[in-house]
């Protein structure tokens, strides 16, 4: 008998995590689910588009983004209220980690509609389980604000937490980041820069903070960014 999670029930939102950079990394229940309910939110039809295209499935899609998330959710809580399925992906990793989803799902909790997550990539986890840097607690900040005072303030605020420290950084500001990680915590800090996971050019770069900063400088720095930073007192 097949499993009964693979079969969308009429009225649930599912929040469905997408591959990071493999697509060979997308579950077997989220591409089950995925060419079985009635439609699919996504942040940008085209990305959604051309992944459904090579898995071979066709649905209908509802743009749902940054711009349109209080508008959209209306709408697809309108859906789902009338008895529909809808799957809710980003362009990529988990939706609602530093990406759209928070409001459809707050919506469908405010209105009593099940919400049912089906897990899967994160960029922030694979960096985190992969780094070697301690994972038995972590605070997770998201993108720090462009401002180089907010980002400072944020370093010198939680330059003695005890717990592991993930960010998710910008090709653009990586260098200077990990510079100012340098400067404000200091040259033996212990952090991990991982870029491109899942992909052709994954990288991790771990160690004293001297040392990565001097080794990203010598590599690319194209693409995509995780930065972890150690609690003080931590040792490779
Ligand atoms: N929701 C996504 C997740 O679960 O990981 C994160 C979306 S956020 C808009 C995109 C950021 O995640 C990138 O700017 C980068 O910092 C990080 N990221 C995404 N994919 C990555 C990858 N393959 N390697 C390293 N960092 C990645």
């Amino acid at each position: 008998m097949e499993n009964a999670s693979l079969t969308p029930l009429p009225g649930h939102l599912y929040v469905v995590a997408t591959p990071i950079g493999n697509l060979a990394d997308l579950t077997e229940r989220a591409r089950t689910l995925l060419g079985r309910v009635d439609c699919i939110a996504c942040e940008d039809t085209r990305t959604t588009g051309s992944m459904l295209t090579r898995l071979g499935l066709h649905r209908e899609l509802i743009p749902y983004h940054d711009h349109n998330e209080t508008g959209a959710s209306e709408r697809i809580t309108a859906l789902l209220a009338s008895g529909r399925s809808v799957a809710v992906v980003s362009d990529a990793g988990t939706p609602a980690i530093s990406d759209p989803g928070f409001r459809i799902v707050r919506a469908c909790r405010r209105q009593g509609l099940p919400v049912v997550p089906v897990p899967g990539p994160s960029a922030l986890i694979s960096a985190l389980c992969a780094a070697g840097l301690p994972t038995n607690g972590f605070l997770y900040a998201g993108f720090l604000p462009p401002k180089t005072s907010a980002r400072r303030a944020f370093l010198t605020k939680y330059q003695d937490f005890e717990y592991t420290l993930a960010l998710y950084e910008s090709c653009h500001r990586i260098v200077a980041f990990s510079e100012e990680i340098l400067e404000l915590l200091g040259p033996g800090r212990v952090v991990c820069i991982a870029r491109e996971i899942t992909k052709l050019h994954e990288t991790f770069l771990v160690g004293a903070a001297a040392d990565v900063c001097a080794r990203l400088a010598k590599g690319s720095v194209k693409g995509e960014f995780v930065v972890l930073i150690a609690p003080a007192d931590f040792t490779l």
